[in-house]
């Protein structure tokens, strides 16, 4: 089994340190780098039975202003062409407009997406399924994953929901 995974969301929800856990910390450092070109491979993960290759898809969290036509084309394109996206989301933070604006670019894509609710070590047990059920009202998700990418609560789990996408 072997597919293209994208890792979309704000800044600062977790993408890099997740992909550190995941790949190890040099390769998405290094992926940090400002850049101009797009689609960038940010890591390969190599397991015995399946091999993930995340893909960087700058940009499709900014407004369309800041971006222009033509990046916001080849953000999206990126969407449509990998096997899996995963929308990641901060659990300390409400549902606002950043993740408004990606929902949006997300309707015209038939890719499956999986809802990934990081930081979750930050926030009361409780309050998880509060947010889960919001979540839940705005988009299909194939899946809603709750982790913290920063001490691995459930990363093994996602993991093997990627492995069973691919
Ligand atoms: P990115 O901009 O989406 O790549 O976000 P980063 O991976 O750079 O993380 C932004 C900040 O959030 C850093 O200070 C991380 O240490 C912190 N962070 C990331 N994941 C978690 C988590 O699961 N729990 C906590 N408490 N902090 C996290
Ligand atoms: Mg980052």
């Amino acid at each position: 089994k072997s597919g293209f995974i994208s890792i979309i969301g704000r800044p600062n929800v977790g993408k890099s340190t997740f992909l550190n856990r995941v790949i190890g910390q040099k390769i998405a450092i290094m992926s940090d780098k400002p850049q101009t070109t797009r689609n960038k491979i940010q890591g390969v993960l190599s397991l015995p039975d399946a091999q993930m290759i995340f893909i960087d898809t700058p940009g499709i969290h900014k407004p369309k202003h800041k971006l222009g036509d033509f990046m916001m084309k080849v953000a999206q394109n990126t969407l449509k062409e990998v096997d899996l996206i995963l929308f990641m989301v901060n659990a300390e933070e409400g549902f606002g407009r950043g993740e408004e604006f990606i929902l949006e670019k997300f309707q015209t894509v038939n890719t499956p997406i999986f809802l990934v609710i990081n930081k979750i070590d930050q926030i009361h047990p409780d309050k998880l399924l509060p947010i889960i059920e919001s979540y839940k009202e705005k988009y299909a998700f194939k899946e809603i994953v709750p982790i913290s990418a920063l001490e691995g609560n459930n990363v093994e789990r996602l993991l093997e929901q990627i492995k069973s996408f691919l």
